[in-house]
């Protein structure tokens, strides 16, 4: 496969994040924030607390 077909391909399968109204707390300063970001295509829960960690959950699945 092509390095253009590859960039094709990931870019007709990637959907948009997600922005989830839940509440989570942040991995690094326990600080709790109100919505976070799901990247359907990858299952990875993002989100980013008021102080500027990330925190992350990968294999998250939103509707199992
Ligand atoms: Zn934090």
């Amino acid at each position: 496969m092509s390095k253009f077909d590859d960039v094709v391909r990931k870019a007709s399968t990637a959907l948009p994040p997600e922005e989830l109204d839940m509440t989570l707390v942040c991995q690094k300063c326990n600080d709790q924030v109100d919505v976070g970001l799901y990247f359907a295509t990858e299952k990875i829960l993002t989100w980013t607390c008021p102080a500027g960690h990330k925190s992350f959950i990968e294999g998250f699945n939103l509707f199992g």
